[in-house]
């Protein structure tokens, strides 16, 4: 078999990765979403692994391996609507997961001469029209010249929750806590064994996406953002787009898709049903402890993309717009929030963590997602807390808002800093505090939305609009309270 071109397409989406990262999924569905072939090389691996096996020879033996792999006869379905895998002519894409071909696929890809040969293959199902090739050395060796190139990630939990199926396969066994160690420390193994062929390895170009928090549908929206961005396709509605879950295991154990579509289902029930009972909750906790008002909600659209920006002067503010703004809204929020139990609780609320003070391009592309499916996204453009003067004001606002045309809703939250002090672990009792939504500002720049100064123009827009909304609140104890007590910031310099 001969490749088309020894160093790969560049109409490829390289998505390298351990296994449970969500590859394959995600691969899948990006496949799907840009109408490109969808090659898993696993699978070819996982194929020569099961001839080996059959014809009973040792799979540490290299030459007996290679001579039996080069004689089989491995080809693959790159429909991402329908994957089959089948040696010497039987469709084998069952016997390929069992355990047995598992624990063998390690040393057999380990053999320099198999993975030369299921390269050819490989790049071969690829063609030249556009492929999402989900692997482990695809960025590095298969398709270097890979357009799009991204290395998905998870913490080693989280990648032996979703291989185990925590709702699923460990909810049913025994011993739910050891099923998930041994899966564990099985995809530890599998990494190490994978780590000696130096296959396993980011390429320096890619893009590093850790999946821990992120839902499936963000980490899609990402990718095919990156895509579009590459100037791989045209910017197209994402229509296709199911409700926001979170990564299933990436090769789910054979066994009746309905269980796999129940899984998928009880987790949705969960996410939403927390979103809608916390959102209540939230009011009757802030009210109890606070005197909230709530003005303008009149100016926030009840359906379709619109994004929320706020001032930002205490620890309160996102809890406060989360509860009480009409509808419910994903956040930014800082990534150092997402540790621990408290991560997942704001996983599930479909909240994105963002490292802030620096361009996070995955964050970003995970909130035009939210925005594409015609959904709230709240944003406090200062970052930190700061004295709400908006002197501090990051472009991310004003590219979200450029890129999906959403609507900006300006939103002054006044009385957060004095409600709970920093540094003060209690709220202050029945302190005021007050949210106050403004007409909603349609960014309208000239030039190209990506370009950093048409970002900068609109974002002081944006600014120019915030700060009329917190004028226009403010009473004249927050005006006096302000460290400069100047009654309106100055405008930011523009770019030369
Ligand atoms: O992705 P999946 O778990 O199906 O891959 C099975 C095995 O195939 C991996 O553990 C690895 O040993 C091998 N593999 C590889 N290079 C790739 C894809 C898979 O070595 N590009």
């Amino acid at each position: 078999m001969t490749a088309v071109d020894p160093s790969g397409p560049t109409r490829v989406v390289a998505l390298d990765g351990p296994a449970g990262s969500g590859k394959s999924t995600v691969a899948r569905e990006t496949a799907r979403a840009l109408g490109w072939r969808f090659v898993d090389t696993g699978a070819t691996y996982r194929a020569a692994t099961l001839a080996v096996l059959r014809s009973g020879i040792d799979p540490a033996d290299a030459d007996a391996v290679t001579a039996i792999v080069r004689r089989a006869s491995i080809a693959l379905s790159t429909d991402p609507e329908q994957s089959w895998v089948t040696l010497d002519g039987e469709d084998v894409s069952m016997q390929i997961r069992t355990p047995e071909v598992t624990s063998a696929v390690s040393a057999v890809s380990a053999v320099p001469q198999v993975r030369r040969h299921l390269i050819d293959v490989q790049r071969t199902a690829m063609g030249q029209t556009g492929a999402v090739v989900e692997g482990r050395d695809i960025a590095t060796v298969v398709a270097p010249r890979a357009a799009v190139k991204v290395y998905l990630d998870a913490s080693p939990e989280e990648r032996a929750r979703r291989r185990a199926g925590e709702t699923g396969g460990a909810r049913s066994h025994e011993n739910p806590e050891a099923l998930q160690r041994a899966v564990q420390s099985a995809l530890a193994q599998r990494d190490a064994l994978d780590s000696q062929t130096n296959t396993l390895e980011a390429s320096e170009g890619a893009l590093h996406l850790d999946t821990t928090e992120l839902s499936l549908s963000q980490v899609v929206h990402a990718v095919v953002r990156l895509a579009e961005e590459a100037g791989l396709t045209e910017s197209r509605p994402l229509t296709w787009v199911r409700p926001p879950v979170p990564l299933e295991p990436a090769h789910a154990e054979p066994g009746p898709s309905a269980s796999a579509a129940r899984r998928r289902q009880a987790t949705g029930r969960r996410r939403s049903w927390l979103v809608a009972a916390s959102r209540p909750f939230g009011r009757v906790l802030f009210r109890s402890l606070f005197q909230v008002t709530v003005t303008g909600t009149e100016h926030v659209p009840l359906d379709g993309a619109v994004l929320l920006a706020g001032n930002h002067t205490g620890f309160l503010d996102g809890p406060l717009v989360y509860a009480f703004a009409p509808r419910s809204a994903s956040f930014l929020a800082k990534s150092e929030l997402f540790v621990g139990p408290l991560a997942r609780a704001l996983g599930w609320l479909g909240q994105i963590p963002v490292h802030r003070g620096q361009p996070d391009r995955a964050a970003l592309a995970a909130g035009l997602a939210v925005l594409d499916r015609g959904e709230a996204m709240g944003v406090f453009p200062e970052g930190t807390r700061g004295a709400g003067t908006l002197q501090a004001f990051s472009d991310g606002l004003a590219y979200l808002a450029l890129r999906s045309g959403a609507p900006v809703v300006p939103l002054a939250v006044i009385g957060t800093a004095e409600a709970m002090p920093k540094g003060h672990r209690l709220p202050r009792f029945r302190a005021p505090v007050q949210l106050a939504f403004g007409p909603a500002l349609h960014v309208d720049v000239d030039g190209d939305p990506r370009a950093r100064r048409t970002v900068r123009v609109a974002a002081e827009q944006i600014r120019v609009a915030m700060l009329a909304q917190l004028e226009a609140h403010l009473g004249p104890e927050e005006r006096a309270a302000r460290p400069d007590g100047t009654p309106a910031p100055a405008p930011l310099e523009r770019d030369a």
